[in-house]
């Protein structure tokens, strides 16, 4: 038994948002899967990949809210996630980060050249060029197909127990050993999307999981072998899952000898093509939750593909927060509106009274939100509880 390759990687973000218009509206990434968390319905997963949701293409996202605990990058996780692009495309994608301002490092490893960069919450990736994988056909965004990204070239794994890495990687997965020198071991796949794991023999420092750190990386295997990779490992002493029905793919995990978390998932059935790239994509609801379809839909926030011209943060973090949010956008677009089309003309009485009335609905808007700010703040009183600041210090409403 050997696995095939890398499979997918998933990893922990903050706004789900802001995580779509970096991978889809930067990076050109086709979303191929909105789902929930499938053991907490209150948690998107995205999963982003090439045009046909190959394995080896698929990087995935639990993007938490933004009051989630920060990770930090170390021993025991994979450091840096690495695409591969078509050779003669690298000058495109540093003209589109200056044009999106993402900085970026130029490095070299293994005699490979990699465009290094950082995601909005913390997930350092980088590009390298190949004439390996296959060519992705997704376009979206000026991402044409030429230079779109193909999947995974491999990833960077920090260890614990860089030894113990090295013989689980090569002995126990079966991969190859290809290149070593004094800081990387290349390992290698058959397979060509996602097909090296370059191990970094010295310590990174404690990791710690949390938003901007990568959670697991999983390995493809046979389907007929799911039970026997689980007998496999038991029998070397691992603690494993039972093997979980991720509906695309079967799964089970555990831990390697230097700390990473890793998943050996089924190769079939697959991701199901029936999922077509909307402005608003469709829900995927794992069958346990289906009962709470309502719930969920009433209380998470949407989610939109668009082009995009620049990143930004959004404020709300759910949909109730979003509908406040998206009506204030809509007022200010109206009142920019007037002004800019009273600096060329008069207007009439009656654009000059609705102006008036927006003019005092945004006013109102500001008051409401610095009133909910004032709600929210509580200060600990003499007794050690928790009193309400606008309670206390006897704030008016008006
Ligand atoms: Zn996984």
């Amino acid at each position: 038994m050997k696995v095939t390759g890398i499979h997918h990687i998933s990893t922990i973000v903050w706004h789900a948002q802001e995580n779509i218009d970096f991978y889809a509206g930067v990076l050109g990434l086709k979303l191929i899967k909105k789902t929930l968390n499938f053991d907490d319905h209150q948690v998107y997963h995205l999963y982003f990949g090439n045009d046909d949701a190959q394995t080896g293409s698929a990087i995935t996202f639990f993007p938490w809210p933004n009051t989630y605990k920060e990770g930090m990058v170390g021993d025991g996780q994979v450091g840096v996630t690495s695409y591969m692009i078509p050779v003669g495309s690298m000058d495109f994608w540093k003209d589109r980060f200056n044009n999106f301002g993402i900085k970026y490092n130029e490095i070299t490893r293994f005699n490979d050249k990699f465009l290094q960069f950082v995601d909005p919450h913390g997930i350092k990736n980088e590009l390298v060029e190949t004439d390996f994988g296959p060519m992705n056909n997704f376009e979206f965004n000026g991402v044409t197909k030429d230079v779109a990204i193909k999947g995974f070239f491999g990833a960077v794994l920090y260890s614990s127990n860089v030894l113990g890495t090295k013989s689980f990687l090569l002995d126990d997965l079966k991969l190859k050993l290809v290149e070593e020198n004094d800081l990387y071991i290349r390992f290698e796949s058959d397979q060509e999307l996602g097909r090296y794991v370059d191990l970094y023999k010295k310590s990174m420092g404690q990791s710690k999981m949390g938003a901007g750190s990568v959670h697991h990386i999983a390995f493809g295997v046979n389907e007929t072998e799911i039970e026997s990779w689980k007998t496999y490992f038991e029998e070397k002493g691992y603690h494993i899952t039972g093997v979980k029905d991720r509906k695309f793919f079967k799964s089970i995990y555990f831990r390697e000898p230097g700390g990473t978390i890793i998943e050996l998932a089924t190769n079939t059935p697959g991701f199901e093509q029936d999922s077509p790239y909307l402005e608003e994509p469709k829900l995927f609801m794992p069958p346990h939750f289906e009962n709470l379809r309502s719930e969920v839909e009433t209380k998470l926030m949407p989610l939109f593909i668009r082009p995009i011209k620049e990143l930004r943060d959004y404020p709300y973090q759910n949909k109730e927060e979003y509908l406040i949010w998206k009506a204030h956008q809509e007022l200010l677009e109206k009142i920019n509106y007037y002004a800019r089309e009273s600096k060329v003309r008069k207007l009439s009485k009656e654009e000059l009274s609705d102006r008036e009335i927006l003019r005092k609905k945004y006013l109102k808007n500001i008051r409401g939100t610095l009133e909910n700010n004032l709600n929210s703040l509580s200060v600990e009183d003499e007794n050690g509880n928790y009193v309400n600041l606008k309670k206390k210090e006897g704030i008016k409403n008006d």
